[in-house]
């Protein structure tokens, strides 16, 4: 039997290996001057745009909010389907969370509800773009500008796409990425933070280092509350690594994806009941490549009858407003019908850049095994 494919698996060149070696053998491990490379390489791609890097693309959005002075009494509007960091930083900040339902074909956050939800205590919106699709950008902006929010966009899943032609990142207010294991490009744990001025920049510094200004080369000052989040020159050379490769895998991501979509054939949701992702290939990195399983058979049956295949499948996400934490704060079933309904069924099949088109095939046939 064929190997155990998995559904996402970083790939490290040999390149990055030696540079990360090179960083060891340096005497300078934590943060330094890779990091100040790599910062300077994504504000680059970001169109010049302030970027700083981060531990983790969680505290990225944290600080966001925290430069924006969002805090107790303030709402702010995201998604039920995201990873539970998206929702976890508002309450981080003192914030209340407020979500807004899916559109059940992108499976984003829809704007429409977006627009109901605001109020006079609303703050800002925190769109999460699911396996690297935007949202419908000059709407999002649309609405951000017509009722004065900041927008913190959640483009942990989005490096490498693209809106009108523009990179995720090279336009927007705060828009925050991660580099977490499985992401397109990785740093092993990390994230980064594009900004708007140098203003920003300077207090996203701070409160990546405990809330420390530094003069001079002696004299320190403390006057906000920060936190211990910065990259080490470790992950910024992974990191650069990666990023050197990032078109190469971003165009791989895209050709498995149409293979994907050939080698299901168009007959494949009549068939099976099974929801396809949108075939966009203009503007989606295919962080993921995700379908909404039939009624008619759990996820967790899905998921070991894969298994049992050597098919490894993942699961993005559980809606967070279902989560104890949440349901202790007022949230309960039948609120979010749709992200309830999409959260319950939803999968995300191998998708990564070393995997070919045999292993995409190999994944159809055992899909249609088990769905038909
Ligand atoms: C990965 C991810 C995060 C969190 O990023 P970390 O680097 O793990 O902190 C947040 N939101 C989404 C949508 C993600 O995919």
């Amino acid at each position: 039997m064929s190997n155990f494919l998995p559904f996402s698996r970083p790939t490290i060149d040999e390149a990055t290996i030696a540079s990360v070696a090179d960083v060891l053998r340096s005497g300078w491990i934590t943060s330094g001057p890779k990091v100040q490379e790599f910062e300077k390489k994504l504000s680059k791609y970001f169109g010049g745009r302030p970027v700083r890097t981060f531990n983790s693309g969680t505290c990225t959005m944290e600080i966001a909010l925290r430069i924006a002075g969002i805090g107790a009494g303030d709402e702010v509007i995201t998604t039920p389907i995201s990873w539970v960091a998206t929702a976890n930083v508002i309450l981080e900040v003192g914030a209340t969370p407020v979500f807004a339902d899916i559109d059940p074909v992108t499976r984003n956050i829809d704007l429409d509800k977006v627009e109901a939800a605001i109020t006079p205590r609303t703050k800002a919106i925190i769109p999460v773009y699911l396996a690297g699709k935007p949202v419908d950008m000059g709407r999002l902006y649309a609405i951000a500008s017509q009722h004065k929010l900041r927008v913190v966009e959640d483009a942990a899943q989005a490096i490498g796409s693209t809106w009108k032609g523009k990179p995720i990142g090279s336009f927007g207010d705060f828009v925050s990425f991660s580099f977490q294991a499985n992401k397109n490009i990785t740093t092993s744990e990390g994230g980064c933070l594009v900004l708007n001025n140098a203003e920003e920049a300077a207090l996203a510094e701070k409160y990546r280092l405990q809330g420390v200004t530094r003069s001079g080369w002696d004299g320190i000052e403390v006057d906000v509350l920060g936190g211990k989040f910065n990259m080490t020159d470790i992950a910024a050379a992974i990191g650069l690594g990666q990023f050197a490769q990032l078109n190469a895998i971003t165009e791989q991501r895209r050709k498995l994806a149409r293979h994907y979509f050939a080698t299901l054939g168009k007959d494949f949701q009549a068939q099976t009941g099974a929801q396809l992702p949108p075939k966009d290939f203009e503007n989606t990195n295919w962080h993921l490549f995700q379908i909404v399983l039939p009624e008619r058979i759990t996820r967790a049956d899905f998921m070991a009858r894969m298994k049992d295949r050597n098919i490894g499948v993942g699961y993005h996400y559980a809606p967070i407003h279902l989560f104890k934490l949440y349901r202790a704060l007022g949230f309960k079933e039948g609120m979010f019908p749709v992200a309830e309904r999409v959260g319950r069924q939803i999968v995300s099949l191998p998708m990564f850049y070393a995997m070919n088109e045999g292993d995409v095939e190999r994944t159809c046939a055992a899909m249609r095994e088990v769905l038909m």
